[in-house]
């Protein structure tokens, strides 16, 4: 049997041991500490280019998950029960579940063909016909940069702001990522980042909210720790969470930070091993990001379509190919307004989504995978146009 090739594996650059060593070392083994602080400065650094970025920069608080990230932001957007929140329909559950346990409603919009993200057009459509249907404005908008693609900020923000709607960013998959020379993270009002262990960069689970002041970030940072009051005993006025990052965590993330680059320009350089391997191959498409230099993604994952008319076998076959190779591989993300659990949600959609989920594959795409895995895999898929034809 061949190794097994993985679709995301996380990948340690050396120094995280030594963090976390000096986390023990100075019993920092708590929810705080200088693991967490100096992890927040890396990567708002890294978001705002040293504070250098004339958005007034941004202030990042680490916590548990991007999860609890996403419902922190909904908080401080002050989303409560019974209000509606405009979500991209195809993402992964996780952007949308947070708006479930504020007792919100979700609202789903499908996407555009270019980037797979928020089609803006269905996004004014949704605002103003739930306008017309309920009397009141959605609370939020979450937007996602999906497998590291920017969506079409200009377009999205536009309507934002025209609707004075803030928007909360899912910038989970896109660390890294940019739009228009600017860093994907940067664009909401508040926006997500996440490290679980198959993300750009991992702390074995984790994320942060990016916070557009350091007011903000203390809010978020109360929520994150309990919402205890200014007093000498326990005293709480609000419901609070335990959502902070803990200082081992943070230890893994701030030894990450100096393999991030690293890993972002191996994930770029695979994607574009794989559009080469693909290149004459019938049917088969790898998703890129828009010419013109406007989008630059992480690409996180690489995708492909297969339009099974041309290339004389389906999306499936492939998958199933694969998996007989021991080589992993995985559907897109099936929309949101497809899944059992948001079936009564309102949807506003183009079919986009539903028919990228039926023809589309994320391939293997980590950083430990060497040119010769990737060359395993698109060998195994143009073995099946030979069987075929
Ligand atoms: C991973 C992910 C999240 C959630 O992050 P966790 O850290 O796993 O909680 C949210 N949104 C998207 C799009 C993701 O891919």
């Amino acid at each position: 049997m061949n190794s097994r090739i993985w679709m995301s594996l996380a990948h340690m650059g050396g120094r995280e041991q030594e963090f976390i060593q000096e986390a023990f070392d100075t019993n920092w083994v708590v929810p705080l500490g200088p693991n967490v602080n100096a992890f927040e400065k890396s990567l708002q650094d890294f978001l705002t280019g040293n504070g250098e970025s004339g958005d007034g920069g941004r202030s990042v608080v680490a916590l548990s998950a991007g999860t609890a990230a996403l419902h922190l932001g909904l908080i401080l957007l002050e989303v409560k029960m019974g209000d509606e929140v405009i979500c991209q329909s195809f993402t992964f559950a996780a952007s949308a579940n947070p708006i479930a346990y504020l007792e919100a409603k979700p609202v789903f919009v499908d996407s555009e063909p270019d980037t797979w993200n928020m089609d803006p057009v269905l996004l004014e459509k949704a605002i103003n016909d739930r306008i017309a249907m309920t009397g009141k404005k959605p609370k939020a908008i979450i937007p996602v940069h999906l497998y590291g693609m920017p969506g079409k900020m200009d377009e999205i923000l536009a309507i934002a702001r025209k609707y004075e709607i803030p928007v909360l960013e899912d910038a989970a998959e896109s660390l890294g990522s940019e739009y228009k020379g600017k860093k994907c993270g940067m664009f909401g009002e508040y926006a997500v980042l996440s490290f679980n262990g198959n993300k750009i960069i991992t702390t074995s689970g984790g994320g942060a909210l990016v916070c557009p002041c350091n007011d903000t970030a203390g809010r978020a940072l109360f929520y994150a720790t309990q919402a205890r009051d200014k007093a000498p005993h326990y005293q709480h006025s609000c419901i609070g969470y335990n959502y902070r990052m803990s200082n081992i965590c943070a230890g893994i993330g701030r030894g990450q930070m100096f393999v991030l680059e690293e890993h972002i320009n191996r994930r770029r350089v695979i994607h574009d091993l794989y559009a080469h391997l693909f290149e004459g191959m019938k049917g088969v498409r790898v998703m890129s990001q828009p010419e013109g230099g406007d989008f630059d993604s992480n690409y996180w994952l690489t995708c492909i379509t297969v339009n099974s008319n041309e290339a004389g076998f389906t999306r499936e076959d492939v998958r199933l190919a694969l998996d007989a190779d021991n080589i992993e591989s995985r559907p897109l993300w099936k929309p949101m307004h497809l899944q059992p659990v948001f079936a009564n949600a309102p949807f506003y959609g183009n079919g986009t989504s539903e028919h990228l989920f039926e023809i589309g594959l994320c391939l293997p795409s980590g950083p430990t995978l060497t040119d010769e895995d990737i060359a395993r895999v698109v060998n195994v898929i143009r073995d099946l146009q030979k069987t075929n034809s």
